[in-house]
């Protein structure tokens, strides 16, 4: 059979689009399939109900890679940030609240009325977790180094690596803990009010299976301070049209570059022969060839199902095998008659307080209860909730007048005890999540007009996340930079020649970032004799 394709991309989540956009701007001929009817993965706009847009999974960006929106000219492809201040809001039981957001002197007054001690704390913590994210940032987008291999190309870049930890200065020993430690006890000697550390902590334990006294929980707390908003740092937003206008703005730009992208098309097995990736099967039957393989799903599914561990050698596959997908997040997808009217700041017209994040959960402690009982397979009995109302800030994804809710929650673990039923316990855990909201909002429960609950069982079959890790594996430190997939081969290419990989499951991890899908593409550039002056550099 002839070649017919230089690159078939498994998959068309953001980075498998990302990937196919550059090898496709470089000249190549590239094929993206993807399982799904809809492109994007995790990153993903679906109208549940007639009118209303909802973004299934990833919610709010902050971290797609600048040099991508520009490249592959995202904003004429119709991706637009819709920034927000504040950018979050917590309502307390004691009728209190707290606002923060990028308005540094409306921050300062709310820190305040909890502790005037944090409130002038708050900013020069974020400017230290700056000045170390300033060493971690530019290692983004690239390739780690290899610690195990002494050649020159590899050495130089430890080196430089080196350099960069060695300019942090006393601040290196802050990277280490960040990278490393709990985040507990950072915020406890940072800051003295529960409120403040509570806020902040819930960015920690995100998509973990985790509580913040665990060690590795520190990391998550860089991304309240990276990535950027229209070129203002630190700052999240809502994408109008929802998460998918990205994948969808990706994804336009690919196919004006000349790339093909199919739906519909669920990849069966990734062809083999003589230890080279030669093509895919697909579900329907057909075999389609290639030069070069890129899979952007999980490494699990990529080389235990799609390739097969006889294809592989056997401590490869044990290390794959030993990758950590526990997980323990579930989310709620809402249409909503009206916005919640809480008792803190109350109103059901579009206020500050539905702008950003809002965060039930109201005690460091009320987290770690909230873990216990995940650690023994139960869903908590009191969950953490991070709800967003993207609608308030844009008109484009649900009716004039209702609204949208999306409602990230933990922990309801992917492994529930012996005896329990999920079907069960998922809707009993959605009524704690509502009973929880209503205690906060009185009008939240009657102003509900249809959900969809996604438990880490449905984002496993839904979006194809093994485990229904929402980072493609776990990221404490252990999974991070050149041990990312595993140990070895960190450097998007597999044991397998011609088969790379470029999603999330490799540096620098999940989020909506384009990062893994850019540093993929140029490695798969490099091994194409291609490295043309619009490959990323
Ligand atoms: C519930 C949830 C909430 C999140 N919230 C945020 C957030 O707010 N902000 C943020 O930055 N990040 C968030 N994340 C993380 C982020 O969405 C992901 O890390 C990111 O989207 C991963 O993108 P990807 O392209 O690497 O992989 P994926 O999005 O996982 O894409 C892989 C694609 O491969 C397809 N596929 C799988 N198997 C096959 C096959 N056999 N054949 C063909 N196609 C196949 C899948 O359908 C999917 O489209 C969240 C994730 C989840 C699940």
């Amino acid at each position: 059979m002839a070649t017919t394709y230089d690159l078939i991309v498994v998959g068309g989540g953001h980075n498998g689009l990302v990937t196919a956009a550059y090898v496709a701007q470089a000249g190549l001929k590239v094929l993206v399939l993807e399982r799904r009817e809809v492109l994007g993965g995790a990153c993903v706009t679906e109208e549940l109900w007639p009118g209303f847009k909802v973004s299934t999974a990833a919610y709010v960006n902050s971290l797609l890679r600048p040099e991508i929106i520009r490249d592959l000219e995202l904003k004429r492809h119709g991706f637009k940030m819709l920034p927000r201040n504040p950018s979050s809001f917590t309502p307390f039981p004691d009728g209190r609240s707290l606002m923060l957001g990028p308005n540094k002197a409306m921050t300062h007054k709310e820190v305040a009325k909890f502790s005037a001690k944090d409130a002038d704390a708050l900013p020069k913590y974020e400017q230290m977790l700056e000045r170390v994210a300033s060493f971690l940032e530019p290692t983004l987008v690239q390739t780690p180094p290899n610690p195990w291999s002494f050649r020159p190309g590899n050495l130089l870049k430890l080196a430089k690596l080196g350099m960069g930890f060695a300019k942090l200065g006393t601040d290196g020993q802050k990277a280490i803990e960040i990278l490393t430690g709990a985040a507990t006890p950072i915020l406890d000697r940072w800051f003295e009010s529960e409120q403040l550390k509570v806020t902040l902590a819930t960015d920690a334990i995100i998509g973990a299976m985790a509580s913040p006294s665990m060690p590795g929980t520190a990391y998550v707390l860089f991304h309240h301070v990276m990535g950027e908003c229209d070129g203002i740092r630190g700052v999240w937003g809502y994408v109008r049209g929802g998460m998918g206008g990205i994948s969808n703005a990706i994804a336009a730009s690919a196919r004006e570059k000349g790339a093909e992208i199919r739906t519909g098309a669920e990849v069966l097995h990734i062809l083999v022969e003589n230890g080279e990736a030669v093509g895919v099967a697909l579900k329907d039957g057909t075999e389609v060839r290639s030069r070069r393989v890129a899979s952007g799903v999980d490494a699990n599914v990529t080389f235990l199902k799609l390739v097969g561990s006889s294809e592989l050698p056997p401590e490869f596959v044990e290390a794959v095998r030993n990758i950590d997908y526990s997980s323990a997040s579930l989310k709620i997808n809402i249409s909503l008659s009206e916005l919640p009217d809480f008792t803190s700041v109350p109103g059901t017209a579009a206020g500050l307080q539905h702008r950003g994040t809002i965060h039930i959960s109201p005690s460091m402690n009320y987290i770690e209860r909230a873990y216990d009982t995940a650690k023994y397979g139960c869903p908590s009995e009191y969950p953490i909730i991070e709800a967003t109302i993207p609608s308030v800030l844009d008109d484009s994804v649900a009716p004039e007048g209702k609204h949208v809710m999306s409602m990230f929650t933990q922990y309801f673990p992917y492994k529930l005890a012996p005896g329990l039923s999920l079907q069960e316990e998922k809707e009993k855990y959605a009524e704690r999540c509502f009973d929880l909201m209503n205690e906060y909002a009185p009008n939240f429960r009657r102003s509900v007009i249809g959900r969809q609950v996604l438990s880490p069982v449905d984002l496993e079959k839904r979006f194809g996340l093994t485990g229904g890790n929402i980072m493609q594996g776990s990221m404490s430190l252990s999974s991070l930079s050149f041990m990312r997939p595993v140990p070895g081969y960190a450097d998007y290419r597999t044991p397998i020649r011609g088969l790379y990989m470029c999603g999330a499951a490799t540096h620098p991890g999940g989020g909506v970032m384009g990062a893994c899908g850019y540093n993929a593409a140029r490695e798969i550039l490099r091994d194409a004799g291609r490295r043309a002056s619009k490959a990323p550099a």
